[in-house]
């Protein structure tokens, strides 16, 4: 049986360049870039020439990138590494749509009686820019994701970080994107979007996991969340992941260089998957903003099919071979329906009845007609049986 896997937001397979760079660097000599022999001089020149080409894809300067174990690394250093930073009393404004690595450390400093205003979503799961500027006045940080991984809804970045830049100097918090499901399917605009920091992770992109990126501007202080050695200016310590790290820039830059193919390819491939599922599926409703709508993820798609319990589903499709995740891969294990739809308005049936189908760039037109013939095939015994 041919299996279809449409699960690009919960990870991607490893680009075969990526996979020929990392199986070459394993079989060659130990990399440590502190050590000062031969072999650490070519691990330290590795790592400046990974950070040179991620610094290039982003429009960023190699000093504002910071290599991280992932995208929920790079989220906690920055949203717990900048409010901590200011001390007692300084707050976060954030989103209720965020990831759970944006939302755990709200939830942290909350807890360390730092206030933290998680803004609404509209029925699209977008938050209004007026609504997060009006929070935005006096506080430290505002974090808004970039693109939401369950809906696939961009966030009004450019506005917010237009509005924030307005703001009086002494009232003007530093802006944070978790653009980890943005990066190569969008183009991530940092200076358009403003942002003092942005997050970024490689498996989303081809590259290996446990590889992340923190672009941090010049001159915005972070604590540290670790100690240790001064590796990544001192806020990432411990030896660096030279391979991975080669890897992950690799495919952190093919992915912004292919960006616009990537987009005009899935979105045509995610058109025709909704039009198809359309006319199968009576009851199927497309979640987040509309297809032809400028402000959604090329790839993505969530589906919610009335009667369906979209973890059920998604093991029925599974079995058929087709791989897609009930809401965020993260909490598809969970019993609690996905806090992005339920942040959308739906009730906790139909958040229970989400299905995320998410395509990549290695998605062709058979996967997609083979997509379609599960779904329908599958859809039907599933309410035969219900
Ligand atoms: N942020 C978003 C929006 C994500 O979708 C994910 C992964 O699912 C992460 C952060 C975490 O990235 P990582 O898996 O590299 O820790």
């Amino acid at each position: 049986m041919r299996r279809v896997y449409l699960d690009h937001n919960a990870t991607t397979p490893l680009r075969p360049e990526v996979r020929a760079r990392l199986a070459e660097l394993a079989s060659g000599p130990p990399l440590n870039p502190s050590s000062v022999h031969g072999s650490g001089r070519r691990a330290r020149q590795l790592l400046d020439d990974a950070r040179e080409r991620v610094a290039a894809a982003l429009g960023a300067l190699e000093d504002e990138i910071l290599f991280t174990g992932g995208g929920t690394e790079a989220n906690n250093m920055a949203v717990l590494g900048a409010v901590r930073a200011a001390g007692p009393g300084a707050a976060l404004v954030t989103t209720v749509v965020e990831h759970s690595s944006i939302l755990g450390p709200a939830a942290a400093l909350e807890a360390e009686r730092h206030p933290v205003h998680r803004v609404a979503v509209d029925a699209e799961g977008r938050p209004d820019a007026r609504a997060v500027l009006l929070a935005a006045r006096g506080a430290r940080l505002v974090s808004v994701m970039a693109a939401n991984n369950e809906v696939g809804a961009l966030g009004p970045l450019a506005a917010i970080g237009t509005g924030l830049a307005e703001l009086p100097p002494g009232e003007r918090p530093l802006f944070h994107t978790d653009a980890v499901q943005a990066l190569g399917r969008v183009p991530v605009e940092l200076t358009e979007w403003r942002v003092d920091l942005a997050s970024f992770s490689a498996h989303k992109v081809g590259g290996p996991q446990g590889v992340g990126v923190l672009y941090r501007r010049q001159g915005t202080v972070l604590a540290p969340l670790s100690h240790g050695g001064g590796q990544e200016a001192g806020l990432r310590p411990g030896t660096e992941n030279v391979a991975g790290i080669v890897g992950g820039a690799l495919a952190i830059e093919l992915a912004a260089a292919e960006q616009a193919d990537y987009a005009a390819r899935t979105r045509v491939y995610s058109k025709a998957l909704w039009q198809e599922v359309q006319t199968t599926i009576a009851s199927v409703t497309l979640l987040g903003p509309a297809i032809d709508s400028a402000q959604r993820l090329p790839n993505t798609l969530c589906l919610s099919i009335a009667e369906a319990d979209g973890r059920v589903l998604v093991t029925r499709l599974d079995l058929a071979g087709l791989e897609v995740s009930a809401g965020s891969a993260c909490a598809s294990g969970a019993p609690e329906p996905s806090h992005v739809l339920i942040a959308m308005g739906l009730d906790a049936e139909r958040a229970r009845a989400g299905l995320r189908i998410s395509l990549g760039r290695t998605t062709n037109e058979q996967d997609i007609h083979r997509a379609v013939d599960i779904l329908r095939k599958t859809f039907s015994h599933a309410r035969k049986c219900s």
